[in-house]
């Protein structure tokens, strides 16, 4: 099954993914969190992305494309995508990295927040430098402050997470998510959730969509 979580920045994919990855046993492939271990590594793709993913503008499509066809590496194990594709020309670059495979976009799960919550809860949000765990310093700071509670790293605001670059952030996820969602509704695929909820309510519905998915194919 190939799954795709599609939402805002803040919208709880990650922490959903993690859930839902564990789960069901779904390889988790996170472009946000590849291009930013890239960047810490210094790597030549780090080094290409670094200025766009700092300044919160998308990493342009050919870059972004060639890096996950050389992860996905089709194999027909289950996937699931989280920010990507978050353009139509990166959904059209994977339906033809899968189609060679037979294979297609199973599930598009659309986690939907209104504007205000996803501003309150992205300026909040702490991650650890570490082992990516996140907090909030209003609803889930750590004991210690600066320190993960699991790892002991460093925590950290995401230098994306300042709220310039998260209106930018948000400004660009609105212009390119319409197309998107029209063009997986087209392929009836396209499913939404009410995520102002709490993340066990969201997960409760995502596990139903993709119970149902499942039996669908
Ligand atoms: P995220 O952690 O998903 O919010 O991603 C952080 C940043 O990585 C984004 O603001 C972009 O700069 C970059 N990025 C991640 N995924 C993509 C993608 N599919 N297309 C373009 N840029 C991306």
């Amino acid at each position: 099954m190939i799954m795709i979580l599609l939402g805002a920045p803040g919208s709880g994919k990650g922490t959903q993914a993690k859930v839902l990855s564990a789960k069901y046993g779904l390889r988790h492939l996170a472009t946000g969190d590849i291009f930013r271990s890239e960047i810490a590594a210094g790597t030549p793709l780090g080094r290409k992305a670094s200025e766009y993913v700092k300044s919160g503008k998308l990493v342009p499509d050919a870059l972004v494309s060639e890096m996950v066809a050389g992860r996905l590496e089709f194999d027909g194990g289950d996937t699931l995508l989280d920010g990507f594709p978050r353009t139509l020309e990166q959904a059209q670059s994977l339906a033809g990295f899968l189609a060679p495979h037979k294979a297609g976009v199973d599930l598009v799960a659309y986690l939907n927040l209104p504007r205000a919550e996803i501003l309150k809860r992205l300026t909040s949000r702490r991650v650890c430098l570490a082992c990516g765990e996140v907090y909030n310093v209003v609803t889930r700071p750590p004991a210690q402050e600066g320190r993960c509670d699991k790892c002991q790293g460093e925590v950290i605001q995401r230098e994306d997470d300042s709220e310039a670059t998260v209106l930018k952030r948000l400004m660009v996820f609105e212009d390119l998510t319409q197309p998107l969602v029209a063009y997986y509704k087209s392929e009836n695929v396209f499913r939404e959730i009410d995520a102002d909820r709490s993340p066990e309510a969201v997960s409760a519905d995502l596990s139903a969509m993709i119970d149902q998915a499942a039996a669908a194919r």
